[in-house]
C-alpha cells in the first residue's frame, strides 16, 4: 500500500487568502537539525528547550515519547480530551458508574505515570474535549491549541502524525499544524513541529511505532536503556484502565520525525483507515468533511482571537 502522493506545495491550499499561503513553517533543514539537538540533549542529560507535548488522549504521550520525556523535566504535556467517550456505557464497561468518573481516573493515572519520568502534575494539562468527538469541534480545538501556543511560547511541540489511526489523532495534527501556522503569520511565536508515533493502518494491520513514508521525512530511533525500558513498563503499569492497549506497545525504542506537509482534506495512505476498520463513530470521509468546513472559518480569519488580532 503507498500513501496517498501529493505535491507538497498543494498544502498551501489549505489556509490561503489573497497574501498566498498562511500557513508558512521552518525550513525542514532547520526542523531536523532542531530534532537532532534535542535527542542529542535528552542523551546527554537533559534538555533546556521548551518542549510541549501535545496529544489526543491521556497515554499517548507516554506510548510515543514516555522515555523521552525522562530527558525533559520542563515540559508541558497536553491532553486535548479527558480520555472519557461520551456515553456512560463506556464508562461501565470499564467498571465505572460515569463518564466523569471515568475521565477523573485517566487523569489519575496519566499524571501518576508522568510523574514516573520526572513531570509533575502541574505540568499535565487537560483541555477537556470529549474523547472521539475532536473532529466535530475542529475550531474549537484549532482555538485551544493557539491558546497554549500562545502562553506557554514552546520551541518545539510533539504530536501526532496525520496518519487515520485515530480521528482524534488526526484532529490533534490538524490543529497543531494550523494553529503553528496561523501564529506565525500573525507574527506571534511559532514552534518547529515534531512528530511522536501512534499506530495506523498498514496493509491490512495496526502498525505501531512507525510512520507513514511522506514528505521524505527521516524518522530518528531513540533507543531506551535498561533503565528507560524498566521505567516504561513502569510508566505503562499505571495506566490500569489501558493495560489490553498497552500491551500491544513495545519499549525497546521510540521514533521522532520532523511533521511532514500534510494536505488534509485527502486520506493519509490508500485503503482503509484504521479508525474505519476498529470504530464506528466516524468515516475518514466525514473527517476531511470536516477538516474542510475548519479551512473554510480558518480562511474567514474572524474568529482568531489569540496573539496579533487579524
Ligand atoms: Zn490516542
Amino acid at each position: 500500500m503507498q500513501p496517498v502522493q501529493s505535491p507538497l506545495t498543494a498544502a498551501a491550499q489549505w489556509v490561503r487568502n489573497r497574501r498566498g499561503d498562511r500557513r508558512r513553517v521552518p525550513r525542514r533543514d532547520v526542523a531536523n537539525k532542531v530534532l537532532d539537538e534535542l535527542l542529542a540533549q535528552v542523551a546527554a542529560g537533559g534538555t533546556e528547550k521548551r518542549v510541549v507535548v501535545m496529544v489526543a488522549h491521556p497515554d499517548d504521550e507516554a506510548i510515543g515519547a514516555g522515555a523521552l520525556l525522562r530527558g525533559i523535566p520542563g515540559a508541558v504535556v497536553v491532553h486535548l480530551t479527558d480520555g472519557a467517550p461520551a456515553a456512560d456505557e463506556y464508562a461501565q464497561l470499564k467498571g465505572f458508574v460515569s463518564r466523569a468518573d471515568y475521565a477523573a481516573a485517566r487523569r489519575r493515572e496519566v499524571v501518576t505515570a508522568l510523574q514516573v519520568m520526572g513531570i509533575p502534575e502541574e505540568s499535565v494539562r487537560g483541555l477537556g474535549f470529549v474523547d472521539g468527538e475532536l473532529a466535530w469541534n475542529l475550531v474549537a480545538v484549532c482555538h485551544a491549541v493557539m491558546g497554549v501556543i500562545d502562553e506557554l511560547k514552546p520551541d518545539v511541540i510533539l504530536t501526532h502524525p496525520y496518519e487515520g489511526g485515530h480521528s482524534d489523532h488526526d484532529s490533534v495534527a490538524f490543529a497543531v499544524h494550523m494553529a503553528s501556522g496561523i501564529l506565525q503569520c500573525e507574527g506571534a511565536a511559532a514552534p518547529v513541529v515534531l512528530e511522536l508515533t501512534s499506530y495506523h493502518n498498514y496493509n491490512g494491520r495496526r502498525r505501531v511505532f512507525d510512520f507513514l513514508p511522506l514528505g521524505g521525512e527521516v524518522a530518528r530511533t531513540y533507543r531506551l536503556t535498561t533503565e528507560l525500558r524498566w521505567l516504561k513498563r513502569r510508566m505503562y503499569s499505571q495506566f490500569t484502565s489501558q493495560q489490553a492497549v498497552l500491551e500491544t506497545f513495545p519499549i525497546a525504542v521510540e521514533r521522532f520525525r520532523c511533521a511532514p506537509r500534510y494536505l488534509f482534506t485527502v486520506p493519509p495512505h490508500d485503503g482503509q483507515l484504521d479508525y474505519e476498520l476498529r470504530c464506528r463513530k466516524i468515516s475518514g470521509a466525514q473527517w476531511r468533511d470536516q477538516a474542510e468546513s475548519a479551512l473554510r472559518a480558518l480562511r474567514s480569519r474572524r474568529q482568531f482571537s489569540v496573539g496579533k488580532s487579524a
